[in-house]
């Protein structure tokens, strides 16, 4: 019998058209040869490698399923496909692009101005301009509803005071997309860095995401012209549908850090040697964390190829999107988990990856929106009910 190869276990490629496969191995390669040979100084340091950003702008790979005002337009299996390889890296690289296109970039070309979107759009894809989006805050992370931030309207535009944390690309954004209260509810705006009164400050002693930029936002009568407000936001919904934007990439994205850690840990067990002269892989506790492995990662893939063709359709639903964030992200997280377990003590050393995706994956789980707050998502769709408190 041949020994099967790969992540590929049901030819999931022969439902990729040549340019889906062509921006997907393209962006594998970029990975490979620019992010992998430096991502472990980078962890350790805790710095993201801002440098490879105007790359990823020449690549495409940023906003690239928006179209117009030089975004590279690609349908959403491409943009799912640029998430997994990137995340294949490390999450944090994705979640630059994530933040970039799903929650900068999106929220501007859906609801901003004309004047916006032409001064804004071209130069965040092409990495020119880095962006950041403040939603949540302190106190109020799963429930923002509650948010404090304020925009009050004045004769000279809009003052903004409050504090916004867990901010990814904080400290690198040349602009900044803040949800604050008004007196007509929640509204979208865009603060430019250098605004006298806005400040950023790193976030320190992350264990998870660690090269990523992570930063605390202050708004300390921070005056901002009047037509920095995305003037179609209506309120929290327009947040929530950024956040939708976002969790679709994660969906994707994930399978990319589940197939680095199925592969590491499948060649380690291939290696590695005890108890007799055969390796652990012929162990039936290790071949049954192998099997798990390769079956969540086949099942995301399908359901993550699904939701794509539906969205290029028009007909992905929110609730769909959230089983997809919700199911793949919680399965790589275990499949991190049991690569690095695979490893034994090797493991535990950044000279792997596994565990490293492991940290990061419990940022994933957590972050636009957490995994029980998918639930309760997916709950009421499925009851018509709020769950009970
Ligand atoms: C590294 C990192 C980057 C981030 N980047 C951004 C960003 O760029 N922009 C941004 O706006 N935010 C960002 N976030 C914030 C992130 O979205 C929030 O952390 C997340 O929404 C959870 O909020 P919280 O941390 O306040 O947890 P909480 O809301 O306090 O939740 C704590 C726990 O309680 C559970 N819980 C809460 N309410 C309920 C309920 N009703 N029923 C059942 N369980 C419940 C949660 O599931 C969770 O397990 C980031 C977070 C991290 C860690």
């Amino acid at each position: 019998m041949s020994k099967f190869k790969g992540t590929d276990f049901y030819q999931i490629e022969m439902l990729l058209n040549d340019e889906e496969r062509l921006i997907r191995n393209t962006v594998r390669e970029f990975i490979e040869n620019e992010f992998l040979p430096v991502i472990r100084d980078n962890y350790r340091n805790a710095e993201f490698p801002s440098d490879l950003i105007p790359k990823m702008g020449k690549l495409g790979l940023i906003g690239a399923n928006l179209h117009g005002y030089g975004c590279p337009g690609l349908n959403n299996v491409a943009y799912g496909l640029i998430n997994q390889e990137l995340e294949r890296g490390d999450s944090g690289i994705r979640s630059f692009v994530s933040v970039q296109g799903s929650l900068v970039m999106y929220p501007i070309h859906t609801f901003g101005s004309e004047e916006q979107k032409q001064s804004w759009l071209p130069k965040l894809a092409s990495g020119e301009a880095v962006g950041c989006f403040g939603l949540t805050e302190a106190d109020f992370g799963s429930n923002p509803s509650g948010l404090r931030t304020r925009a009050e309207k004045t004769n000279d535009g809009w003052l903004i005071n409050g504090e916004k944390m867990w901010i990814t690309n904080g400290n690198l954004a040349d602009i900044a997309v803040i949800w604050a209260k008004t007196d007509n509810g929640i509204r979208g705006f865009l603060v430019e860095k250098g605004t006298p009164g806005y400040t950023d400050k790193p976030i320190r002693g992350k264990l998870s995401l660690r090269a990523s930029d992570t930063a605390e936002l202050l708004f300390d009568n921070c005056l901002i012209p009047e037509n920095n407000l995305l003037p179609e936001t209506v309120g929290l919904r327009d947040a929530l549908k950024c956040l939708s934007q976002a969790r679709f990439g994660i969906a994707w994205g994930v399978i990319g850090a589940a197939m680095a850690c199925y592969e590491e840990a499948l060649n380690y067990a291939n290696n590695r040697i005890q108890f007799s002269d055969k390796p652990i892989s012929s162990h039936q506790l290790v071949q049954e964390k192998l099997v798990y492995m390769l079956t969540e990662i086949t099942k995301a893939q399908l359901l993550a190829l699904q939701l794509g063709r539906l969205k290029d359709n028009n007909k992905a639903t929110t609730a769909q999107i959230s089983l997809a964030k919700r199911n793949n992200v919680y399965h790589a997280l275990e499949i991190a988990r049991h690569a690095r377990q695979i490893l034994g003590a090797n493991g535990i050393l950044d000279d792997y990856q596994s565990m490293r995706h492991m940290c990061n994956l419990e940022t994933v789980i957590t972050y636009e929106g957490t995994h029980d707050i998918q639930t309760l998502i997916l709950g009421k769709q499925i009851t018509g009910h709020n769950a009970v408190f």
